[in-house]
């Protein structure tokens, strides 16, 4: 279980929330909730205003277990007085939920009989697992007494980048999602970034048609993933359920995540996941691949998270991939020696933060 206050996550408060999602005369007692965080207190109006809505058409996402349609059952949560980082979350607590996600739902990995399809849940799997290790590593309470907080680059060595596999699967997942985002432009460039601050608005829309059409992002990396190349077997229909299955199972998991903040920022990125392939693999099993794509607010809002938390966490271990054996080496040189060599580690961070890596 988490060992931290700070794992616990800090709710908006009403005169928090954006203009457009308040309700009027609704909002709890400012003392009702304790923010755990040591931060100002803050109350939560778990319902949002269905007005805001309006606009957002009400679709299931079949990849997901959640009802993103039953707004009663959401929060609204400023992510940024919320960041993810080390929490304390530890232990056989946090180690079921991985087992049950790895066991449960990739158990053959990596099997040559496993289609591609199945190594494809598998490395999206990982590859988040890698980020949250990264952000992990990138923001770590070094000093508990002092509360310093800072990086911890031997725990990034020791839980990605001492296993290649794992930095190979991180750039994989952020490639995927990244191939989602620029799939969907059309989509995400009329959708409607509505706070109620129109300067923020208007800065949310600039910022992203800025990424949707960077010259320098689409001409590195025209086709970021090949989605065209799954389910082309005889059982592809079959196949895309089964997966569609295993991936709602994972995205239930989260629930059982016995850390607030975990959980937030599990379910959000499991959530964003779960977009990147609904816009990758139509909106349904099968029959209604030429549907037009329809997203929810919180799909676009997790869509876009997870893509800066992978790029984040690309940036971090490409910055400090090559220089940080040699940290290590100087703080504990046997750390290093039982990991991967200092030409695998080169090797791996020769790759440009751009480069297609193959899902094979
Ligand atoms: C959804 C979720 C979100 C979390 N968010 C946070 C957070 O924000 N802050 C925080 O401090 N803690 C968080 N945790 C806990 C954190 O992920 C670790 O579980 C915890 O720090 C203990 O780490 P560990 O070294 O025991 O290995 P874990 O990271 O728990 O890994 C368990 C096992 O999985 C395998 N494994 C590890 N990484 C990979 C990979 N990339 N690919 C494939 N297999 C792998 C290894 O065999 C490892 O022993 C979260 C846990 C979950 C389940």
């Amino acid at each position: 279980m988490c060992k931290l206050r700070d794992c616990s996550v800090c709710e908006c408060s009403e005169n928090e929330f954006p203009e457009p999602f308040r309700k009027p005369y609704s909002g709890l007692s400012p003392d009702s909730m304790m923010c755990q965080e040591g931060k100002p207190q803050a109350a939560v109006d778990k319902t949002l205003d269905s007005k805001v809505f309006k606009r957002w058409v009400e679709t299931d996402n079949p990849w997901t277990s959640d009802d993103e349609t039953d707004n009663n059952e959401m929060t609204y949560v400023n992510l940024q007085l919320n960041p993810e980082r080390y929490t304390g979350y530890t232990g056989d607590s946090a180690r079921r939920i991985w087992d049950a996600i790895y066991k449960e739902n990739c158990p053959k990995y990596p099997s040559e009989e496993l289609c591609h399809e199945k190594k494809v849940l598998y490395k999206l799997i990982s590859g988040l697992h890698s980020s949250i290790s990264v952000h992990i590593a990138y923001d770590y309470l070094l000093d508990e007494s002092t509360n310093s907080w800072g990086q911890n680059l031997s725990l990034l060595y020791d839980r990605v980048l001492k296993y290649p596999e794992r930095v190979q699967n991180l750039y994989f997942t952020y490639l995927f999602v990244l191939r989602a985002v620029t799939k969907a432009a059309d989509y995400l460039e009329q959708a409607e970034y509505n706070t109620g601050n129109p300067e923020d608005d208007l800065k949310t829309e600039s910022l992203v048609k800025q990424l949707l059409y960077n010259s320098q992002l689409r001409s590195a990396c025209p086709l970021p993933f090949d989605e065209a190349k799954l389910w082309q077997g005889e059982n592809g229909p079959e196949l895309k359920q089964e997966i569609q299955k295993q991936f709602r199972n994972i995205s239930a998991i989260m629930d059982c995540v016995g850390c607030e903040k975990c959980r937030l920022w599990g379910k959000l990125q499991v959530l964003g996941l779960g977009t990147a392939l609904k816009i990758l693999f139509s909106v349904d099993g099968d029959s209604h691949l030429n549907q037009p794509l329809q997203l929810q607010r919180n799909e676009v809002i997790a869509l876009f998270n997870l893509l800066n938390r992978l790029s984040e966490s690309v940036k971090f271990v490409h910055e400090k991939g090559s220089s940080v054996e040699e940290v290590i080496n100087e703080q504990s040189p046997s750390t290093v020696q039982k990991g991967a060599s200092k030409t695998n580690l080169k090797g791996l961070f020769g790759y440009s933060q751009y480069t297609w890596i193959g899902w094979d």
